[in-house]
């Protein structure tokens, strides 16, 4: 049995993503800039991708940018909404403490090029609270950047209302919302949304790719310099297959959201009953104001990364917020966030279930969860210490 639990990190590929793909690179592939028929042909396919993705975030095909993928849609919207703030003397930027790094580290390149930063507090739920960011915006603040929904807790912003609060106060809004487009309705008018950035493998689409929607009268700046693709905004031969295959998959996605979302927040909330009665255990975040695939928990005494190894011989694909594997020390920045310290955060676990999980694979989950945090306690010093009375438990 296996089972994938890490489609925050990534989704498979839907087969007809992957059929548009293959036959778009077998017959299709001409390049969009060429005049003749075969380069015309794949000019006329991009421009019906972007149409389609444009219409499942009710923007306008000519404010669809297409691009690598998330981070460099988020590199792109804030160096762009920077660019036009500092030319009007406003040098003042509002995001969250838990950003995905895409943002926080664009936003930090650009406190050493003198802008300031404010982040905002995200609670013990991890969520904005409008009124706080109300308070926040100056009369020098270019631009307001929060995430629709978090990759590591979930948890779902309150977008539309920044965004009418940001509109009132005619600062730009981007939102990342990476972990939100093809899973939670959006509509870039009514949630008055400025810029946003997709990715197209958070959705079942292919990897490198992705989209950046800039409302009409937004001047983006160029992050690559070249050719006078993607408008002059973004230069280098399109991605044609992966264009077509992305708006195939966000399509699908958007077909099926309202029954997707049914059957996972339900099988996500079995989850979260099942793991919850693990003693001097936590979930991470809003428990309702979450994406309806994300369960993050902490468990007391216990390291994340033995947690999701043991899962993993055990055929569950997890992933856990304190990055050992990826060369760091450092727990998630997520859950200092939200206020876990050092010791309880290192012992965290996201499961992201996707939409075709059963009710059987849940249990499945359950129980070996259950069984390797028992296990890891059992030869844990720190739990050692924590039972006997040596160390103050936490949770
Ligand atoms: C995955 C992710 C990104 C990065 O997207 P890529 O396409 O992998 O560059 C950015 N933001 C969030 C919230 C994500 O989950």
């Amino acid at each position: 049995m296996r089972i994938y639990a890490d489609n925050a990190a990534t989704t498979k590929m839907s087969r007809a993503a992957i059929d548009t793909m293959l036959s778009c690179m077998e017959g299709n592939y001409g390049n969009p800039s060429s005049l003749y028929v075969l380069g015309q042909q794949a000019k006329e396919s991009l421009e019906r991708a972007r149409e389609e993705v444009a219409a499942a975030i009710n923007a306008q095909a000519a404010e669809i940018y297409f691009t690598s993928g998330g981070s460099e849609a988020d590199n792109q919207a804030i160096r762009s909404a920077a660019g036009l703030g500092k030319k009007q003397g406003k040098m003042h930027i509002i995001s969250t403490a838990f950003e995905h790094h895409a943002v926080l580290h664009t936003l930090k390149k650009l406190e050493d090029e003198g802008f300031e930063i404010t982040l905002l507090d995200v609670h013990e739920d991890g969520l904005v609270r409008a009124a706080e960011l109300e308070a926040a915006i100056r009369e020098d603040t270019c631009l307001v950047t929060v995430m629709f929904a978090n990759n590591e807790i979930g948890t779902v912003q309150p977008v539309r209302e920044i965004g009418a609060i940001c509109r009132a106060h005619g600062v730009l809004f981007h939102t990342d919302a990476v972990q939100a487009v093809g899973h939670l309705p959006i509509d870039v008018q009514a949630d008055n949304i400025d810029l946003l950035s997709a990715s197209a493998h958070k959705f079942h689409g292919p990897k490198g790719t992705g989209f950046l929607y800039a409302r009409k009268g937004i001047r983006l700046l160029n992050l690559i310099e070249g050719g006078a693709q993607e408008r002059g905004k973004r230069a280098g031969t399109e991605n044609v297959a992966a264009a077509l295959a992305m708006a195939v998959a966000l399509r699908e996605a958007v077909a099926d959201m309202a029954e997707n979302d049914r059957h996972m927040s339900a099988m996500r909330d079995r989850l979260i009953e099942g793991l919850k009665v693990i003693p001097h255990s936590a979930l991470n975040g809003d428990p309702k104001k979450r994406l309806p695939g994300n369960v993050n928990f902490c468990f007391e005494g216990i390291e994340g990364e033995s947690l999701l190894l043991m899962l993993d011989d055990r055929g569950i694909c997890a992933s856990s917020g304190s990055a050992c594997t990826s060369g760091s020390l450092d727990p998630s920045h997520v859950l200092l966030a939200i206020g876990r310290v050092h010791d309880v955060a290192h012992g965290s676990l996201r499961l992201t279930i996707g939409e075709g999980i059963t009710e059987k694979e849940i249990d499945y989950i359950i129980d070996n969860v259950r069984e390797v945090v028992e296990y890891l306690r059992s030869i844990s010093p720190v739990w050692r210490d924590l039972v006997s009375g040596k160390s103050q438990f936490i949770l």
